[in-house]
């Protein structure tokens, strides 16, 4: 098939970014693949690919069950090796299936500040007490099948892939969803795989970065000016998702201030109201679901209120 030029082929597969297709191969230019992951039940990730000349390289190791359902699929399309795995960040929907992919010959990749964050709550691989992954090994018989394995190279500012055909850039911007998020960027073809750093849907876990930092990590990665942006959870979509995902956390801010200086006993009882008004607006409509509370608090503790009394919303990720 003869090569073409960036521009058309993002041009004909612009159809499939309207389309939510979980567990579906999603091919979004020559060469680079998107996966949107199962949430519900099995609490997967998405995944991205990029076959390079030599090598395949991986974004996000998944769950040991979604890396599962993945190799398979990498399988179809190239029996190149798969010899690097990006996590995006530490969380074990993105970072837990690193063993397995170890286990077919691919190196985890991170930001050194995903280590970092491994370090703070992965305690029982670290030496000290049981952590996050222990907790998750309860619920998860694929976890408890497996283990945890670190990420083993590292970048501080960026890394890149380029066979000469394509190029992947590894970037970081400040912290968001973790302090330690890495982006995977395509300069040639303008795809920015996110991570959750960026999602399309209420999936804005907020418990270990910055809401406020996130919002201007945001606006840093705008200026790539993406095409495409690939998600951590939730369909595939252009380069508004970032400007939607943005906005939630600014009207999520602006409804939180207004009531700063109330009793901090009271402020559970006004994340109805605050839902609701979220909701009214289309764009951010998407982004309020379950993990609201925790969101309303978070916020509200980082505008300096005092933290809330019996929360009683579990606040780590599982
Ligand atoms: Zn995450």
């Amino acid at each position: 098939m003869p090569h073409l030029p960036t521009v058309t082929s993002l041009f004909l597969v612009l159809p499939l970014l309207c389309l939510a297709e979980v567990n579906q191969v999603q091919k979004v230019a020559d060469d680079v693949y998107f996966h949107e992951g199962e949430i519900r039940p099995s609490g997967h990730c998405n995944n991205g690919w990029i076959i390079f000349e030599d090598y395949v390289v991986v974004i996000d190791a998944n769950f040991p069950s979604g890396a599962r359902v993945i190799l398979p699929k990498i399988r179809e399309l190239t029996d190149r090796p798969i010899r690097f795995t990006f996590d995006t960040h530490h969380h074990g929907d993105h970072a837990y299936g690193n063993y397995f992919w170890h286990q077919n010959g691919s190196t985890p990749v991170a930001h050194v500040g995903a280590i970092d964050e491994m370090k703070k709550y992965e305690t029982g691989h670290f030496g000290a007490a049981p952590g996050r992954w222990e907790e998750a090994a309860k619920g998860r018989k694929d976890v408890a099948e497996s283990k945890l394995k670190a990420p083993t190279l590292l970048y501080k500012t960026e890394m890149i892939f380029d066979d000469g055909k394509h190029r992947l850039e590894l970037l970081h911007f400040g912290t968001a969803h973790t302090h330690g998020d890495g982006w995977a960027w395509l300069p040639k073809e303008r795809i920015l795989f996110s991570g959750d750093a960026c999602v399309n849907g209420p999936y804005n876990y907020t418990g270990d970065g910055d809401i406020r930092d996130w919002i201007k990590t945001l606006e840093a990665v705008k200026k790539l000016q993406p095409k495409v942006v690939c998600p951590g959870h939730g369909p595939i979509s252009g380069p508004e998702l970032l400007d939607d995902q943005q906005a939630f956390f600014q009207s999520l801010l602006d409804e939180v201030k207004a009531h700063l200086g109330k009793d901090p006993s009271k402020m559970e009882a006004t994340v109805p109201s605050i839902m609701a008004n979220l909701k009214k607006n289309e764009r951010i409509a998407r982004y309020v679901g379950d993990f609201l509370m925790v969101q309303v608090e978070k916020a509200w503790t980082e505008l300096g209120g005092q933290p809330w009394p019996k929360l009683d919303i579990p606040k780590t990720k599982k």
